[in-house]
């Protein structure tokens, strides 16, 4: 039996690169050799307190740009040896009514590779059939680099969350968080025609790291108070669309407070889970007339687009990816990423 190496997750913060077995070519899948896997915030959760969906020992790691190294006999995609493919991860049932209604980011049956599949933090990963099955794996464009193809995950859910949420031209948008998904939500708001985007944190020093994004403002909230300082921005009016990038329930009650009239409120980030339920003044949803839009995930389509913003340069992805490791330094740079150090991490095996 062949050998590979892979990061190994055996319990909560206790994590190394270790030789494992290759996995095998699935028969109507495809085996790929990995050029580049990002680490996300998903995976820091797991990292530090482990996953619902996960059992330990396994390997992590959703955000995949590989090349197709094996292709099984009954694999009926159009993927070629050599191929290199920048890989959504993932699969959807294709069957539930949300699926068949070309709702993909709803499926009820969703599965993910990293989490159901063993993940892509290793020199090889297996990609079964339901991972191809519905498009979610697009060919990487000549002259993309592997390490920016492998951030195309997160950039898709933003996509689907300001499809949801009709981010337009003339809008002024508000981003709560500015992680490497609130940079994200940056760019591709001012993509989508937004004039003025603002971004709110607590931390300084990633509100700095944001400001490489363009932004119009970024607002301290542990300085100042973030709804009173967009009333001053918005001449009193507020926001047409917030985002809710963070997982801080007050930023939903304030971004409430801070919306326009008619405004849209997204709830990207999840919320802790005995902490969910924060003190929204209904009224103002009521009197204002504003829409509350929850999403997560993504579909296929939103896949597409993002590998398409990447390539047209709409996401400026060279500063997203701030930090690039040697897998075999995956301990160093996890911990490094524990800390809140690095915006994005991608590890090349
Ligand atoms: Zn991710
Ligand atoms: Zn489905």
């Amino acid at each position: 039996m062949s050998l590979m190496k892979a990061v190994v997750v055996e319990a909560p913060l206790k994590f190394s690169v270790q030789q494992v077995p290759k996995p095998a070519l699935p028969v109507d899948g495809i085996l790929v050799k990995v050029e580049a896997c990002g680490l996300c915030g998903s995976d820091l959760r797991t990292l530090r307190s482990g996953h619902r969906h996960i059992t330990f020992p396994w390997t992590i790691g959703h955000e995949l740009c590989a090349m197709v190294v094996e292709k099984g006999d009954a694999c009926t995609g159009s993927w070629r040896v050599g191929d290199r493919l920048a890989i959504g991860p993932l699969a959807y049932c294709g069957e539930c009514d949300f699926c068949k209604d070309g709702r993909y980011e709803l499926c009820e049956n969703q599965r993910e590779l990293g989490q159901h599949w063993p993940g892509g933090l290793a020199e090889y990963a297996a990609i079964p059939a339901a991972c191809i099955a519905h498009g979610n794996i697009q060919r990487v464009p000549d002259g993309m680099e592997s390490v920016h193809a492998a951030v195309i995950e997160p950039i898709s859910s933003c996509v689907n969350a300001q499809e949801k949420a009709n981010v337009s031209l003339g809008d002024t948008v508000v981003i709560f968080g500015s992680g490497p998904i609130g940079c994200i939500h940056i760019a591709l708001a001012k993509a989508r025609g937004a004039f003025r985007v603002f971004v709110i944190d607590i931390d300084e020093s990633r509100l700095r790291m944001a400001a490489a994004f363009g932004p119009d403002g970024v607002i301290d909230a542990s300085q100042s108070n973030p709804v009173e300082a967009i009333g001053v921005l918005t001449g009193g009016k507020g926001a047409d669309v917030v985002i809710v990038a963070t997982p801080a329930p007050v930023a939903t009650v304030q971004a409430v407070e801070m919306a326009r009239k008619g405004g849209r409120i997204v709830q990207f980030g999840g919320m802790p889970q005995h902490d969910s339920k924060p003190g929204i003044d209904m009224n103002l949803v009521h009197y204002r007339g504003l829409t509350i839009i929850g999403t997560s995930t993504f579909g296929p389509k939103h896949n597409m687009t993002a590998l398409r913003l990447i390539e047209a340069g709409l996401i400026p992805v060279k500063k997203l990816v701030t930090h690039v490791f040697s897998l075999d330094d995956f301990v160093e740079g996890a911990n490094l990423a524990l800390a809140g150090k690095v915006l994005k991490g991608v590890f090349i095996p």
